[in-house]
């Protein structure tokens, strides 16, 4: 696989004008065509199934092309897998097939079992078990493209504390989609609350559990994983490029945009090495600290793109404002408590070094 070539390809295949509000379903398409939505369904189901190192290589790429668009990918792929880590073989024979285009949407809902609304003293979902079935309750705070989902898998705790996890038909009776929520930036996520009220959901649409800590018995990624540094890598490539490209017409910003081109590739290289389970121990960093490193590089060189754009950047449009913008969404998707206090004590040493 060139991944080069990938480069390439995306942008050149999203040309298409997406005003950044807008669901890009165009771009969703071209991924379908492309074969990319097949890459987390396995063989046998007709995806492709590609492996980790093809994966961080790949989100990486639509990133650099769009962020909106890799990262409703990320959240898409991180129900499919769940699915196909099942043990619901009817589940998984009626849906995976269905996912090599996209042709069906489908999401996750999960983040409340492991880094929203984790201070609450009640669950904000229950599931209380029934015949034939759960009867859910609660509000799932975050759900990137609810609205244009079939189903989401939703995570939700039971009585005993045991958790369990869904798949949530958007069409069963007390299921409501709240309108998304105006945000800082990826409006085009249209992100929503999910609204439960007594919703039947049938033993048949089981993912896992119930257990402790179900999103372990399906793991693949998590909070904080691999893949999210992977979209900040890519969003710092993009960034970086900007950079780049402004100092191509200022000869004074040369130093400074081959450093961050250095830092770049020397992020991206760590990635591909702890993600590489051929790579030497000692070249392998742990998920939080690749975690960390990628955001950092996302959030500074987002900020140094502002700072040489001037005020031209700060007006609403120019890329310097989107990209800065962007980059602040690193800081709060998918960060466990280790991350975030990683990113923090990074943002208190440059105080106190300033
Ligand atoms: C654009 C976007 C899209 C997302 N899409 C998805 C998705 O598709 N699926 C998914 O599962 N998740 C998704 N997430 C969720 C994301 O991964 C994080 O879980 C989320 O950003 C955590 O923020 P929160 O406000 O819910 O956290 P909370 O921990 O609930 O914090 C909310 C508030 O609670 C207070 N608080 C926090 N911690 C404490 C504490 N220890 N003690 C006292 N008070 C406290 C603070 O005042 C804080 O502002 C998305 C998030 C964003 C921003």
């Amino acid at each position: 696989m060139n991944f080069e070539r990938f480069d390439d390809l995306f942008r050149s295949l999203f040309r298409d004008v997406v005003a950044e509000d807008d669901w890009p379903q165009a771009r969703l398409d071209v991924l379908g065509r492309e074969g990319v939505l097949g890459w987390t369904v396995p063989t046998e189901y007709g995806g492709t199934e590609v492996g980790d190192l093809w994966l961080i290589e790949g989100y990486e790429s639509v990133t650099a092309a769009c962020l909106t668009t890799s990262f409703i990918l990320t959240q898409r792929n991180a129900a499919i897998q769940r699915i196909a880590n099942s043990t619901n073989s009817a589940l998984k024979q009626r849906w995976l097939p269905e996912f090599c285009s996209n042709r069906v949407f489908t999401t996750v809902g999960i983040s409340h079992l492991t880094t929203s609304r984790r201070h609450w003293q009640q669950p904000t979902v229950t599931a209380q078990p029934t015949t034939g079935g759960f009867v859910v309750n609660g509000e799932v705070p975050w759900v990137t493209g609810a609205e244009f989902a079939e189903f989401i898998v939703i995570g939700a705790i039971l009585p005993d504390g045991r958790e369990v996890l869904l798949a949530v038909s958007t069409s069963l009776v007390g299921v409501k989609i709240q309108p998304p929520a105006r945000l800082l930036a990826l409006n085009g996520s249209r992100t929503a609350t999910l609204d439960l009220r007594n919703v039947f959901v049938a033993s048949d649409q089981l993912i896992a559990g119930p257990s402790e800590q179900v999103l372990k018995q399906v793991g693949v990624g998590g909070s904080g994983s691999f893949t999210t540094s992977a979209i900040a890598v890519g969003h710092a490539r993009r960034t970086i490029e900007f950079f780049r490209a402004e100092a191509e017409r200022r000869v004074e910003l040369r130093p400074i945009a081959e450093g961050f081109a250095e830092e770049l590739e020397a992020a991206r290289c760590a990635l591909r090495c702890s993600v590489d389970p051929t790579s030497p121990a000692e070249s392998r960093l742990a998920v939080e600290e690749m975690r960390e490193r990628a955001n950092s590089l996302a959030v500074r060189s987002a900020q140094a793109l502002l700072a040489v754009s001037k005020g031209a950047g700060f007006v609403s449009g120019h890329p310097a404002e989107r990209q800065l913008r962007e980059a602040m969404f690193f800081l709060v998707w998918s960060c466990p408590q280790a991350v975030l206090m990683a990113n923090l004590q990074g943002f208190q040493k440059q105080l106190s070094s300033a």
